[in-house]
């Protein structure tokens, strides 16, 4: 059978492999560092860096494609890679979501509500942004930021000078505060022959920056609903996009508004895997791989709740109680670290 490659061994890469694997597919995970969570369940794991061009080349021939479940991959492994097999989706998407001020252009170029946003790589950069955009803003990292890292947010613009300083002197960008009422996410997948499907938007709640439950259904209106399908396939075909890709939004009293895009299967997609009879993970793979895409429909009410650090101390309780637990295998339990997630089913339809 055929052979997925699969950038990074954390837990998208773990629950990527694992239906990779129910669908008789061989998966082989690229990740540097020792004892990742996807390397039980993987084939073969290449321990490798991302600048090891021998790795790199190996890795690349022992699969028929390559997928990825993070977006900061170096562009110079990429390069290795595509020039030895496709990667799936594709290096459009990866340069956009790779840079949030690329990202947003692509948003807002596509007609699409992003928050106003100025590029900020100086101090005189971040004065015009200021005097742009005004305040309350968050400034944030252009590059790698994840979990609201690498974000510090301005209530008024006397906040200026110190979230600047809080960058390091990395490029920025400056984002106006959007008054939103809740955040949703879209789950949308392309096929190889451009079908799109999306799952059903999913409302979040984040806490310290880091995602703590997803409900399905979301709040929204009908119209609300057809608008976060339809944005989603929007950005999909746009990108030209082959896989999964996660769209999170802002509900606001004058329609959604466009936060960011994640060019890969999404921590907001994991109630899918009990709500659902094709979840994200394996309608990745399907898309990847050149099969159809499958059913996403949502067939139960859903709330998905993530383990996070000291969150581990429930399980034995959580387990008790019937509900479906998935756990990342992580050997050691760290505060804000994602160790594992619950869906339980709301109610069944
Ligand atoms: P992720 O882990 O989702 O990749 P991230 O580090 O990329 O997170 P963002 O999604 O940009 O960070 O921001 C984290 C959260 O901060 C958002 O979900 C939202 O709650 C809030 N937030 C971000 N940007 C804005 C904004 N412009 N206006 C209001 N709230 C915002
Ligand atoms: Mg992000
Ligand atoms: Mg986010």
């Amino acid at each position: 059978g055929q052979t997925i490659g699969i950038l990074g061994g954390g837990q998208l890469g773990r629950m990527l492999a694992v239906a990779a694997s129910r669908l008789g597919l061989h998966v082989h995970v690229y990740e540097p560092g020792a004892g990742c969570p996807a390397a039980e369940v993987a084939t073969r794991t290449f321990t490798a860096a991302y600048d090891d061009t021998a790795a790199l080349t190996e890795f690349a021939q022992s699969v028929d494609v390559v997928t990825y479940e993070f977006e900061n991959i170096p562009t110079a492994a990429l390069d290795v890679i595509e020039a030895l097999r496709p990667i799936r989706p594709g290096r459009r998407a990866l340069a956009t979501s790779q840079d949030r001020l690329t990202e947003k252009a692509f948003l807002r170029d596509l007609g699409l509500a992003t928050a106003p946003f100025a590029n900020v790589e100086s101090a005189e950069d971040m004065a015009a942004a200021v005097d742009e955009i005004g305040a309350p803003a968050i400034l944030k990292t252009r590059r790698m930021g994840y979990d609201g890292k690498g974000q510090a947010r301005l209530k008024t613009t006397d906040d200026a000078a110190d979230a600047l300083a809080a960058m390091n002197g990395a490029p920025a960008i400056l984002e106006g505060f959007v008054v939103f009422s809740h955040e949703v996410s879209v789950i949308g997948a392309r096929g190889l022959d451009g079908a799109v499907a999306c799952f059903d938007p999913g409302e979040n709640v984040h806490e310290d920056g880091i995602l703590r439950t997803t409900t399905v259904p979301a709040r929204l209106t009908a119209s609300q609903r057809t608008d976060a399908v339809l944005l989603a396939a929007r950005i999909l075909t746009a990108l030209d996009y082959v896989g999964v890709l996660g769209v999170e939004l802002f509900v606001t009293e004058t329609g959604l508004i466009v936060n960011e895009i994640a060019p890969r299967v999404h921590n907001s997609g994991h109630w899918t895997q009990n709500g659902c009879q094709i979840d994200q993970f394996e309608q990745h793979i399907r898309a990847v791989a050149g099969w159809p895409l499958g059913d996403g429909s949502r067939h139960s009410d859903v709330v998905m709740e993530n383990l996070i650090g000291a969150d581990m101390d429930r399980v034995p309780e959580i387990a008790k109680s019937g509900a479906a637990l998935h756990l990342y295998g992580k050997a050691e339990v760290k505060p804000g670290r994602k160790m594992g997630h619950v869906n339980r089913i709301v109610q069944g339809s």
